[in-house]
């Protein structure tokens, strides 16, 4: 078997079209939808992010605003910016880019962001609600990744979902929006013992640790849905998954490519958690200019 390559690249590219409608007909309202992004510091990999997230904000209508504050800001500082997007109204989605330097308690970072601007989904506000079912703003990885499923048609109710990696933003939010569309799901990570146990029993198998080609196709049922979330460089330093693809393909039924797969959903959802912001901003008649 030769499984289906998943396209997230035109797969986030329909929901971008849609997006941009909708940007369209909140701006004919005189609402333009503002994403805020605060960079700190000079990490190549995090301004490249940033740089990602910001055009593709453009592209589909919206205003960007990018913050760059010095490695050596306190967080005090870091605070106050975001205080100050809080307040203001032409703002619907506020980013801090992760990771941030060590002076900076990240957690305090995330929980200043108010619960009703934060597009990635991370304040545990929103993580609260996403667990009990409430709408809230849903982490974008797992939320894309949901979004790949239900596009290619996959029906995920009554299926068997395990989940290599447990992160608080990919894999702890992914099990549980799998459980909310009635998998069943595994959660395994670095102290699961005979994990291939477990990778072998998954109808859908999603990876996210961040460790280069780490599952292989011998590890994968045949005919499982394969996702992989990792983004590592292998030994020519070209961009790879925590799947080894050439021989994962031959026995999944579907599975996603790195780059190409699950990365463009991400940038994707937070489009589309901005694009909600400013909708609910715009109907409350707060959307500034
Ligand atoms: P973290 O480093 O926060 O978490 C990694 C998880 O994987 C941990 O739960 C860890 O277990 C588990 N793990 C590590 N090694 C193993 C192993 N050998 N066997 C089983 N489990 C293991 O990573 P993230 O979730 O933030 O990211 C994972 C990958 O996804 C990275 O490559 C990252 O770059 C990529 N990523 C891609 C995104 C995209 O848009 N495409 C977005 C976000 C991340 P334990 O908890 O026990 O330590």
């Amino acid at each position: 078997m030769s499984g289906k390559i998943i396209d997230g690249v035109a797969i986030g590219q329909e929901i971008r079209e849609e997006i941009k409608e909708r940007v369209a007909t909140l701006q004919e309202k005189g609402c333009q939808p503002g994403l805020a992004v605060v960079l700190v510091g000079n990490d190549q990999a995090s301004r490249t992010y940033v740089t990602n997230k910001q055009k593709s904000s453009v592209a589909v209508g919206m205003k960007s605003e990018l913050i760059e504050l010095p490695e050596t800001i306190s967080q005090e500082e870091l605070l106050a910016h975001v205080e100050r997007l809080n307040q203001d109204d032409s703002i619907h989605g506020i980013l801090v880019q992760l990771p941030l330097p060590k002076q900076i308690d990240e957690n305090a970072v995330i929980r200043a962001i108010d619960p009703a601007k934060d597009v990635d989904g991370f304040h545990p506000e929103n993580v609260g609600k996403m667990i009990i079912g409430q709408r809230a703003f849903l982490s974008c990885t797992p939320y894309g990744i949901v979004k790949l499923l239900e596009r290619t048609g996959t029906d995920i109710s009554g299926k068997h979902a395990v989940i290599v990696g447990r992160s608080n933003i990919v894999g702890k939010p992914m099990g549980q929006l799998l459980l909310q569309r009635d998998a069943t799901v595994t959660y395994c990570h670095s102290r699961t013992k005979d994990l291939t146990a477990f990778t072998k029993q998954a109808d859908i198998l999603i990876v996210a640790i961040g460790q280069a080609k780490f599952i292989t196709g011998d590890q994968i049922k045949e005919g499982a849905i394969v996702i992989d979330v990792g983004m590592n460089r292998d030994e020519n330093g070209k961009l790879c998954g925590d799947v080894d693809f050439a021989s994962a393909k031959e026995v999944a039924s579907a599975i996603t490519p790195v780059p190409g797969g699950v990365g463009p959903m991400t940038i994707t959802m937070l489009l589309k958690n901005t694009l909600h912001s400013a909708e609910k901003a715009s109907k409350e008649g707060r959307c500034g200019q």
